[in-house]
């Protein structure tokens, strides 16, 4: 954009989707450096010592299916930089109240026959998706463009486009089946009669019996660590505490790549755009927010059902109704009594997270967006009602609320931590219709709130970059 360019692209932010930009363009031999706000890179994907040391913890993602299946990591060396998976024998358990619980096993078969007269259903809905997983995960880990698998894609289309409630409950009959459904498809962060509600949770089914839901050996740095490293073997800089408020604190450069939501993206450069783009970027919707909470644990959690000792993740809720409520009401504002939560117990599969004998606990749950309501004890009623007991091992607690969160990375407007709503209108083209393009020649927008969205696949970053060069180089 300058006159004598310093480098040929700058990234704004050094989150997964900032960090895959700058590779991208290093790839293509162009001299790009990162400018991150924080004295730590990572954005979403960092660990620290949140309660006591020797405890590391995952600040904000922990479990990776989107990155072990996105098609970008994938192709890099990221184990020759330090990271390796760690696979838990289940992606996910979902307990119920009586005790027995449901788990998402590498095999459909396997998962299938848990579900009783919903044995046959499960296996018709998912097995043709799983064994597309290659050609799906390149269609849908992407923007919007003519596909490579077409009849795949209309066949998980036919039933992504569906509300979540309505998929479950029109393809199964029992509640394990309906309320393990909802559990996956609750990571929508959208009511489940949401049209476009079954999308997330069908893909997130699909990638467990794909590729599994691994979590990183040493935390979630580590990813941020491998892809940090393989940018600096590209010739890549990246420089920390450097928070960016306007363009005018960035050196001259041919392309500007914004790891930044709508919201910030407007403070930086909004005097530069055009009234008509300025106005549909200030029509962006962001979604509810994250109550974050951490645990320093004297033991392993004690479950009811013990499957739940076989997966790193496991899901709070019960039943399809109750989870249903619960998001339908947080949507429209209101924090829940028992909230839908999501928890990973790293440290059961990974010594390395914790002292000796010592457990740590991740966990968060749905709230409005910027909400101030303390939910510390909700979610933990949430745990000791599928784990007795539970209370009793906690040695310290991390707490975040949705403005603690937005304060420590400034893209989780709210404690939205998707970069923006996945609303039907959201989720195919945004932040616009523009999606990595701005009404800027040579600025673009490389965040979560691009397609294909929230999520550590780093593929936002990668197809802004690829863009950026096929229109700037
Ligand atoms: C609590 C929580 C749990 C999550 N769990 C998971 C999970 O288990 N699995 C998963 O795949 N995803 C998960 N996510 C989502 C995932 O972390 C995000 O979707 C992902 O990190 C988005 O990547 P990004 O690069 O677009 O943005 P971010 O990771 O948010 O990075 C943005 C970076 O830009 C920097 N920045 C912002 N403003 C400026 C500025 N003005 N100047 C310079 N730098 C700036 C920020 O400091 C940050 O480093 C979770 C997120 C949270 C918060």
């Amino acid at each position: 954009m300058g006159k004598s360019n310093a480098y040929d692209a700058v990234v704004i932010g050094a989150g997964p989707n900032g960090l895959s930009a700058a590779i991208t363009m290093a790839q293509h031999g162009k001299s790009v450096v990162v400018y991150e706000a924080q004295q730590e890179i990572g954005g979403g994907a960092r660990s620290m010592e949140l309660t006591l040391p020797g405890f590391v913890h995952d600040a904000c993602s922990a479990v990776y299916p989107l990155a072990i299946g996105s098609p970008f990591f994938r192709s890099l060396p990221l184990s020759r930089h330090g990271l390796d998976w760690i696979q838990p024998a289940a992606a996910l358990t979902h307990p119920f109240d009586d005790g027995t619980a449901i788990t998402l096993e590498r095999p459909v078969d396997a998962t299938a026959s848990l579900l009783g007269s919903d044995e046959k259903s499960y296996r018709k809905l998912m097995a043709p998706l799983v064994a597309a997983w290659n050609g799906l995960a390149v269609d849908l880990l992407g923007p919007p463009r003519l596909p490579q698998s077409p009849l795949s894609l209309f066949r998980f289309g036919f039933s992504a486009i569906q509300s979540a409630r309505g998929l479950a409950e029109g393809r199964f009959q029992g509640e394990p089946a309906r309320g393990f459904f909802a559990g996956l498809a609750a990571h929508s962060m959208l009511p489940l009669e949401n049209w476009g509600s079954a999308a997330f949770g069908l893909v997130l089914a699909m990638s467990g019996h794909a590729v599994g839901w691994p979590i990183a050996r040493g935390g979630a740095q580590k990813v941020t660590d491998a892809l940090a490293l393989h940018l600096r073997s590209l010739g890549g800089e990246i420089v920390t505490n450097r928070p960016v408020r306007s363009l005018g604190d960035l050196p001259p450069s041919r392309v500007v790549l914004c790891d930044l939501t709508p919201r910030q993206l407007i403070e930086i450069a909004g005097e530069r755009f055009s009234p008509r783009y300025r106005k549909s970027l200030q029509r962006y919707r962001y979604g509810m927010g994250a109550f974050k909470m951490d645990w320093a644990l004297s033991g392993p959690v004690p479950w009811k059902a013990r499957e739940c000792a076989r997966a790193a993740t496991i899901h709070l809720g019960g039943t399809l109704g109750e989870i249903a409520f619960s998001e339908r009401s947080v949507w429209r504002g209101e924090p829940v009594e028992k909230p839908f939560v999501l928890l990973a117990q790293p440290s059961l599969f990974d010594p390395s997270r914790a002292p000796e004998g010592k457990q740590t606990l991740w966990g968060y749950c749905h709230v409005p967006n910027g909400s101030t309501f303390n939910m510390t004890e909700r979610i933990e009623k949430q745990i000791e009602r599928f784990a007795p007991g539970f209370g009793d091992l906690v040695v310290r607690r991390s707490v975040m609320s949705p403005m603690e969160l937005e304060k420590r990375n400034a893209n989780l407007v709210g404690g939205d931590i998707n970069g923006g709503a996945p609303t039907l209108s959201q989720l195919f083209f945004r932040p616009t219709v523009r999606m990595y393009g701005t009404s800027v020649k040579g600025l673009y927008i490389c965040s979560a709130s691009t397609p294909p969205g929230g999520g550590v696949h780093g593929m936002c970053g990668h197809f802004a970059a690829r863009q950026a060069l096929k229109e700037m180089f």
